[in-house]
């Protein structure tokens, strides 16, 4: 970690925070559910039971995670929750106040973002998307069942409709979105181990500007900080920052978590773990950083 004024006399989270970003030459941020859980849209609790009482009455879910990936015995029933979910966690998602004061930090600075979300929560937040990768696909995307063809479809209006005309946890049958190449049943755009995912131009396009960047900023003070990425899916973010920090020793690799995740003995010299409340020491850093530390 050399040339890190910061990390020489900073020991508070939130300050160290505001340091690291403002002193970088350049910010590779990862997003992970922790930190649109910070913000409060969580998968359990409150917020699940009262937007699906009936379908956890009748499958006894823990979890919206787990509820996702519900093998639906019917397309009826699938469109009936996947349309509640994504109204939910898309089409009427609000502006996170962390995910808003993390756009005012950075967006001056020289940065890209990826993130293994799906949620509305950049669009809301009012981001750049040019700089801003989704990696897993998007919950207001669909793509073809049988993955025919690489194309990514919207249609909002059906969502809706879906939400509004379902009875018993089912939509009409009539509503079951088609492929318009194979008449294959669309599903939501979302990668799977098995199958992988539908990656249209659009994802091309996005993949290439992040690894532009990546490619661009590969030495100097650079900054990957890492906001609420667990352990499920480590090859999208984590591994990928650890192996860029390593290769450069001005790099600095910062994971926000209040859990702590193990991190490879090669990479701990250059981290630096903030354990502290994600969204408190976003917010106090969003503060430092107006009030010139
Ligand atoms: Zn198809």
């Amino acid at each position: 970690m050399k040339n890190w004024k910061t990390l020489e006399n900073e020991k508070d989270e939130s300050r160290l925070l505001a340091g690291l970003i403002d002193e970088a030459d350049a910010i590779v941020v990862g997003i992970g559910a922790g930190m649109s859980a910070a913000d409060g849209f969580t998968y359990t609790g409150d917020r699940f039971k009262r937007n699906f009482p009936d379908f956890i009455e009748k499958y006894k879910w823990f979890d919206m995670l787990q509820a996702s990936l519900f093998d639906f015995p019917t397309l009826q029933e699938y469109w009936a929750f996947q349309s509640r979910f994504v109204e939910l966690n898309y089409l009427d998602q609000p502006a996170g106040e962390g995910y808003i004061t993390l756009r005012k930090m950075i967006e001056d600075k020289n940065y890209h973002v990826i993130t293994t979300n799906a949620d509305n929560a950049f669009y809301a937040a009012d981001y750049d998307m040019d700089k801003v990768f989704y990696y897993q696909g998007e919950y207001i995307l669909w793509q073809c069942a049988s993955f025919c063809h690489q194309q990514t479809y919207r249609h909002d209006e059906k969502i809706r409709e879906m939400v509004s005309v379902q009875k018993d946890m089912e939509i009409p049958p009539e509503l079951i979105p088609r492929c318009p190449e194979c008449d294959a049943p669309m599903e939501l755009n979302k990668r799977t181990a098995e199958k992988g995912m539908v990656e249209d131009d659009a994802f091309e396009a996005d993949r290439r500007r992040y690894e532009s960047f990546l490619e661009e900023n590969r030495s100097g003070k650079v900054l990957y900080l890492e906001i609420g990425v667990g352990y499920t899916t480590p090859q999208f973010i984590k591994q990928p920052f650890w192996r860029m920090t390593r290769r450069n020793e001005e790099a600095v690799y910062v994971p926000m978590n209040q859990k702590t995740y193990r991190i490879p003995e090669a990479v701990r010299p250059q981290t630096v773990a903030l354990t502290g409340d994600i969204r408190e020491n976003i917010l106090n850093a969003g503060r430092a950083l107006t009030h010139g530390g």
